[in-house]
């Protein structure tokens, strides 16, 4: 039924994910399999779209169906919302497609008003109990729907417990509660000038309007930004019938994780708090107990728990974050989704799960996010070095990071907009503080466990989180926290390990990752999937090396001018650019001739016969030169001190110089193969080096490929010029060393033009390499170096471009252009060798779009080369699978 809007738990065969949102699909698939699930229904994406649609107003026709599912309900647990004598409860959760954690609203224990507590204190005998839950569900409901600073009620609630003398909540008893209840509602009207609503129904509307409204909260807004989650989705309503974790000390709720979510290892992973509710564990208000202590506490639930942990795992294939409450004894799930993990679990659950047969090396490769496996390849604290430990806390995420403290969430997001490294210190975070997470090079609580709002978020985002550190006492006040003896204050630094949990005063050196050998495997699974080679961007034997030592095949991009940009040779380049005759220019390119050809001869050796792409100069000139305003600045001092010197005359005559060669766009100016053209003694200096070097190398025995390309070429003329200067320069080398040179003459596309007239240039080139960092700014007509500061961020956020060109491939515009480049130039020249250097060649969605065009290679800088051949491998695969399997799940 197209017009259908809600649907019950088991109306609905589960797995329609785009419709019922990820939790609700899942609650109608484990009642489907007889999970005991607490009844419910959901409201579908459907209809969230269409409240967008009509102005932020729930139509009739969706309010008739929701009336009618809560009537469903009310007969399958015999109980009616509002009803005095035996209340129905409700919790009401977003649910949106992609799990975003903790970014949208949920309200608990609605359906409570000040008559129905009196029922349900009756009902369950449990008077405490029912006021709690009712000073609960005036708090969250207040916050969420009536838009009530919930630190109004908590600190009420903190002189409340000071007046009495109490120092838990668990000391309040019925009659504190009902209090509370009280000054909860007259704080409602003093700050809102209304009343609490106590009809349900009411109460029900203005959550399912909320959670709706909550899609587009800015923390919803930026979690999706993050992570790619398109904006039209919206999010389902999951209406569930509640049940109590905190009617008593048989009475708890918890999260388990069928795996460790950290480390991947194969065991039961979690957290529960006995006598209390929902929220309590996520929250991190309250530091949890690990699970293996239910198994004391509990055993029965615990062994039911293990295995309906054992049946989700099998059931979806992946490990499962998991939520349950037990109630009086009886264990309820109330969620299953696929876990979020670390980029070191993730991959060690994908191997192992291929060891135990859950599935094969192929489904194994598709489940981990080529994106997320970067983490892996930053640093590590060095273990050699001397390091004072300030305190311990929960390793809530991998990865080791140095900062200065902070204790507020705008001002870490302030100070890194500064280029500022920072440590976000909490006593716990919220959803409001995802943007100082995401500015923070790490983060710290004080209070929570490895489920808590900051350790889910930050292992997402592949930052090293420590959670839970109550050895530390955060004063926020003044600014500084206490561990033992030591007092950090508010800017100090810190180095802290998210591996080990520890925290350490001071910056501690770190060292260069290395690839653990269950992600060796997962990449030697990658290269038995594909045949598009992953190559890399390297310039130096520094660089070269760590490109092999994470598998490229080759170097696809050497930049020659970074080459020249060392401290040492900047004024014989600067000698070279500023000659005013040929003869003077050919003085200084003899003097870098040498310096050039050691660092290819060093290249070669450390490539061992694989191929490299040795790019000719590309920049702009005036890139090399002292920058003008500096110089006019000299000039005027000087001038003032001494009219008459040598060295007034020096600067003077550099700064007509740099004038001559200035240019309104240098971007679109002289540069690229334009600077061959008109100084072809520059190129021949430089094609000499890499045959001088060729020699010199293939004399040792060693193996040498060398694929010389032209820069950013617009026309097949200029090509051809470049391209004989080439041969003339190989056959002379060869003829003086008696060498056969195996070299390939290719261009880069990086111009429309090139694109666009592909097969006459492939009939002068053997290799094509798409420039698609200049090709997107050509294309588009963005400067690459002013269009991200100035408005490419608005574009994005905005929705006028759905990703940043410069990160993603345009593959509408750019892409088209790129398509026909390859098939023009393949027709033309059918053994074309093509590839990607643009910084697109090591992202996952662009490497997908280069391999359905039949590219052969793509090069990325060296770490991204593992995450590109795993993306290699998942093109391929899907490829092949194209039509007939759903998309990977990332984690
Ligand atoms: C490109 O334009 O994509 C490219 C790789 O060259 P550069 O970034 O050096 O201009
Ligand atoms: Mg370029």
């Amino acid at each position: 039924m197209d017009n259908q809007f809600v649907f019950m738990f088991d109306q609905s065969e589960g797995g329609k994910k785009e419709l019922l949102g990820g939790k609700g699909a899942n609650l109608a698939e484990m009642t489907r399999i007889g999970l005991p699930v607490p009844y419910g229904f959901t409201i579908t994406t459907v209809a969230c779209n269409a409240y967008y649609d009509a102005g932020q107003i729930i139509s009739p026709e969706v309010e008739s169906q929701v009336l009618e599912a809560l009537r469903n309900l009310e007969s399958r647990t015999g109980k009616q919302l509002g009803d005095l004598a035996n209340p129905l409860l409700v919790s009401v959760r977003s649910g949106a497609v992609h799990s975003m954690p903790g970014m949208m609203d949920t309200v608990l224990n609605l359906g409570m008003n000040d008559e129905t507590v009196k029922g349900m204190a009756e009902l369950t005998n449990n008077p405490r109990f029912s006021y709690d839950s009712y000073r609960r569900f005036i708090q969250m409901f207040s916050n969420v729907v009536l838009d009530v600073d919930n630190y109004i009620f908590e600190q009420r609630l903190e002189d409340i417990r000071e007046e009495k003398g109490y120092h838990s909540d668990t000391e309040l008893q019925a009659d504190d509660w009902k209090q509370v209840i009280e000054e909860f509602k007259s704080l409602v009207y003093k700050t809102k000038k209304r009343s609490f609503p106590q009809d349900p129904k009411e109460q029900l509307f203005l959550t399912i309007n909320a959670v709706f409204d909550s899609w587009n909260n800015q923390r919803a807004f930026l979690y999706r930004r993050l992570h790619d989650i398109p904006g039209h989705l919206g999010t389902a309503v999951n209406i569930q019938s509640m049940v109590f974790g905190n009617m008593g000390d048989d009475s708890g709720t918890g999260v388990a994780f069928t795996r460790n979510p950290s480390t991947g290892e194969s065991k039961l992973y979690g957290e529960y708090l006995i006598n209390a509710q929902g929220e309590d564990v996520v929250a991190g208000i309250r530091t949890p107990q690990p699970i293996e202590s239910l198994q004391k506490e509990m055993p029965d639930v615990y062994q039911q728990l293990v295995n309906t942990c054992e049946l989700l795992e099998n059931h979806y294939k992946d490990m499962q974050d998991i939520e349950f409450t037990v109630e009086r004894g009886n264990l309820y799930i109330l969620q299953t989704r696929t876990g979020k993990r670390t980029a070191q679990a993730a991959i060690r659950i994908a191997v192992e799960m291929v060891k135990e047969k859950i599935m094969d090396q192929r489904e194994a490769l598709l489940r981990v996010d080529p994106d997320q496996i970067s983490q892996l390849l930053h640093h590590r604290i060095d273990p050699e070095q001397k390091r004072e430990q300030l305190a311990v806390g929960l390793p809530a995420s991998p990865g080791a990071a140095t900062g200065q403290v902070v204790f507020d969430a705008d001002e870490a997001e302030e100070l890194s907009k500064d280029g500022k490294k920072v440590i976000l210190v909490r006593p716990e975070t919220t959803p409001d503080d995802i943007h100082g997470i995401v500015a923070a090079q790490a983060t710290v609580t004080s209070r929570g466990g490895m489920t808590s709002h900051a350790a889910v978020v930050a292992r997402g985002m592949g930052k090293a989180c420590i959670c839970g550190c109550d050895s530390i006492k955060i004063h926020l006040e003044s600014n500084q926290f206490i561990a033992g003896p030591t007092t950090v204050n508010h800017g100090d630094t810190i180095t802290i390990d998210g591996s080990t949990g520890e925290i350490f005063l001071g910056e501690i050196p770190m060292i260069e990752p290395e690839l653990s050998e269950e992600f060796q495997l997962l990449l030697s699974w990658s290269d038995e999937e594909t045949n598009m080679g992953v190559r890399a961007n390297a310039d130096n034997p520094v660089d070269a090396e760590k490109a092999l030592e994470f598998g490229a095949v080759g170097i696809g991009l050497c930049r020659t001018e970074h080459m020249f940009m060392d401290a040492s040779r900047i004024p014989t380049v600067q000698n070279m650019i500023l000659s005013e005759t040929t003869k003077e220019r050919k003085d200084a390119l003899a003097q870098l001739l040498p310096m050039q050809q050691e660092d290819f001869e060093q290249i070669f050796e450390t490539m061992q016969g694989y191929p490299i792409t040795i790019r000719l100069l590309d920049p702009p000139l005036h890139e090399f030169l002292p920058d003008k305003e500096e110089l006019l600045v000299d000039v005027t001092r000087m001038h003032l001190e001494d009219p008459h010197s040598s060295e007034l005359q020096e600067k003077q005559n550099l700064l007509r110089k740099v004038r001559l060669l200035e240019e309104s766009n240098p971007m679109l100016g002289h540069r690229g193969c334009r600077l061959g053209m008109m100084y072809p003694e520059i190129y021949e200096m430089q094609v000499m080096a890499i045959f001088n070097a060729m020699s010199n190398v293939m004399d040792k025995g060693i193996d040498v490929k060398s694929e010389i390309m032209i820069p950013l070429v617009s026309h097949v003329n200029e090509l051809k010029k470049m391209r004989q200067l080439v041969i003339n320069i190989g056959e002379q080398v060869q003829e003086e060393t008696g060498h056969v040179f195996d070299y390939l003459i290719g261009t880069m596309i990086e111009t429309p033009r090139a694109a666009l007239t592909a097969d006459q240039i492939a009939e002068e080139a053997d290799f094509y390499s798409f420039g698609t960092n200049d090709l997107t700014q050509t294309t588009f007509g963005f400067s690459r170096d002013d269009a991200e500061g100035k408005f490419l961020q608005h574009y994005v956020e905005s929705d006028v471009l759905k990703r940043n060109p410069f990160v993603s491939l345009d593959q509408e515009g750019v892409g088209k252009l790129v398509e026909s480049g390859v098939k023009l130039g393949r027709e033309a020249n059918p053994t074309l060798k093509a590839g990607i250097c643009g910084e697109h060649g090591g992202e996952k969605e662009s490497i997908q779009f280069c391999f359905d065009l039949g590219m052969d290679y793509v090069s990325c800088s060296p770490f991204r080369v593992p995450s590109a051949r795993l993306a290699a491998a998942q093109a391929t695969i899907r490829n092949e699978r194209k039509n007939c399997l759903k998309e990977p799940q990332y984690n």
